[in-house]
């Protein structure tokens, strides 16, 4: 038996992903967003949309995209089966709270005030993982947990405790939000120590930190490390795309290609009104959408002699690997 993964329209063999981008999001908002009314959801635009970001997805290979939309941010297993349907994408869903700064907190700690909120984490996990999201039947394929700026608050923490017990239990793979590339080394730290696999562990969002000893220090710990917010610069902390094209190619000089992972972190449609960038702002971000490494990294990177099939480790193997195609 070959080992499989959740995907929105069910199980897939891990070595039919093909080209992954591990950290997208079809459609999210912060929560809040549903409280304009002026601004409902449109399904029918976030399907348009996907569908033609799909196309130009598949135009580049690409089989496979980890939704990293965290429950209280718009996740909405529903709408992403039917893009997964009309596409032919394999699309993954995640279970998980986003971090405690940009999150939704508030429910959980009042339940963490109780001392009922890991009970009760835990079973979402499992439940979700295992059974399906409240009654749709749909699985979630992987965690994802977060934290903020230069520390792990006790609420985050939790997640954190629990999604280790809930790896260690499922073998389920975990994604990670770093604000600004920082606490790395505690995520994976704090996981492993739980008794979580490093192999199933992406600590994401680390491209926003350009201290080459600060992403070894994370890989030591065997995880692997996000260069999945490509596009994004000069903002929300954000370095440029060329800073983060030098980290890169010392890390795979340094030998760690096998721990490294590719993505954009793009928002396709936002929940709630489509945030309007200042001018000055606009101008950095025009590369961020979901082929933005296809089209304008991966070809530096083979400038700088980066081989095709270092290339192919990065998309294609290495999340194979987190999905569990080392146990083949
Ligand atoms: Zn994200």
């Amino acid at each position: 038996m070959s080992k499989t993964v959740n995907t929105v329209l069910g199980p897939v063999a891990v070595e039919d992903l093909g080209k992954t981008l591990m950290h997208e999001h079809f459609f999210f908002g912060y929560p809040g967003f549903y409280g304009n009314s002026l601004y409902p959801v449109d399904k029918d635009e976030i399907l348009r949309a996907s569908i033609e970001t799909a196309s130009k997805l598949k135009a580049h290979g690409v089989k496979t995209v980890v939704d990293a939309t965290p429950n209280d941010t718009g996740r909405d297993p529903e709408l992403l089966k039917r893009i997964a349907e009309k596409t032919g994408l394999n699309i993954i869903c995640s279970t998980g709270y986003y971090y405690e700064g940009e999150g939704a907190p508030a429910y959980f700690k009042f339940k963490q005030a109780l001392g009922t909120a890991e009970e009760e984490i835990y079973e979402m996990y499992m439940r979700e993982l295992t059974e399906g999201i409240g009654d749709t039947g749909i699985k979630a394929g992987v965690i994802k947990l977060g934290s903020g700026k230069e520390r792990i608050t006790d609420y985050e923490r939790m997640f954190f405790k629990v999604a280790a017990k809930v790896q260690k239990e499922t073998g389920v793979t975990i994604i990670t939000h770093t604000q600004e590339g920082t606490m790395g080394p505690e995520q994976a730290e704090l996981l492993v120590s739980e008794g979580a696999d490093p192999k199933r562990i992406l600590i994401g969002h680390m491209d926003g930190n350009t201290d080459l000893r600060y992403h070894i220090r994370t890989l030591e710990h065997g995880v692997y490390v996000g260069f999945d917010r490509f596009g994004i610069q000069g903002f929300v902390g954000a370095p440029m795309d060329s800073d983060r094209i030098g980290v890169l190619l010392g890390l795979i000089g340094a030998g760690y290609a096998e721990q490294l992972m590719m993505s954009h972190d793009k928002v396709n449609v936002w929940l709630g009104k489509s945030p309007e960038f200042p001018a000055e702002l606009g101008s950095l971000v025009t590369n961020w959408h979901m082929t933005h490494i296809f089209e304008n990294i991966i070809p530096v990177l083979k400038e700088r002699g980066i081989s095709e099939g270092q290339i192919n480790t990065i998309l294609v193997q290495n999340p194979k690997q987190i999905f569990g195609g080392n146990e083949e």
